[in-house]
């Protein structure tokens, strides 16, 4: 039987690395799924139909789009063509919660998501991942940071990526998602009962590995 390790949690809170170093560790398979969410709110801009949510989920369904985990980073193609940079604009930032809110985007990504389950063993990584797409998943992680801390360690890859955002910009991009991501009817982002919490606020990516490898084996 494939093992599936679902982490979850707000934006900023380190599940995306933490999800990459288990993966490289426990040599599984990656999934980002949050940069699928970014994908489709990409190409909806780019076509100038994101206000209109019944075309955004009539491209959705007709998308081929392709995910591919290489030296530490999610590559990812629409129709053949790479978009990996171009998920991760500001303007992505402040659309991407609503694209995902609306239910038929959901419906094809959690069928995406689930193919890809299928087969390998997954670290996957998002917000509705243990309570939605991998209900049975083997383990279930939450993880959170203090919002200043999350938005510290945003702004900082902003600066290293020579990105011209404020502090402030930042943490009110996080902030919103957070309300939006939450407050959504279909697959808001919550704790699933059974999952375990971990607030990773001061620690290191190492450390914070370090503690999820220690409750994965307990
Ligand atoms: O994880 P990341 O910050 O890249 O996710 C971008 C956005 O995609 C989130 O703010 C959320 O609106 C959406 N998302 C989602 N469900 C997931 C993963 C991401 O709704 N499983």
């Amino acid at each position: 039987k494939k093992i599936i390790i679902a982490i979850d949690g707000p934006a900023g809170s380190g599940k995306s690395t933490a999800a990459k170093n288990l993966a490289r560790k426990l040599n599984f398979t990656y999934l980002d799924t949050g940069a699928m969410y970014r994908a489709i709110t990409y190409c909806a801009l780019q076509r100038g139909i994101a206000d209109d949510y019944d075309a955004v989920v009539e491209m959705t369904r007709n998308l081929d789009l392709k995910l591919r985990f290489e030296n530490g980073v999610t590559r990812v193609f629409v129709n053949g063509e790479e978009i990996t940079d171009k998920i991760r604009t500001a303007e992505v930032n402040s659309k991407v919660s609503e694209i995902s809110a609306i239910p038929g985007v959901r419906e094809e990504m959690v069928k995406l998501q689930r193919a890809i389950g299928k087969d390998c063993n997954l670290i996957a990584e998002g917000r509705d991942i243990a309570t939605v797409v991998f209900p049975d998943a083997d383990v279930k992680i939450y993880l959170t940071a203090s919002l200043d801390e999350r938005a510290r360690r945003r702004f900082k890859e902003y600066q290293e990526g020579s990105v011209n955002i404020s502090f402030d910009d930042v943490k009110a991009n996080l902030a919103k998602r957070d309300e939006i991501d939450s407050g959504r009817d279909v697959a808001p982002l919550k704790k699933a009962e059974d999952a375990l919490e971990i607030d990773n606020t001061g620690l290191t990516p190492d450390d914070d590995l370090e503690l999820l490898i220690k409750k994965i084996e307990a």
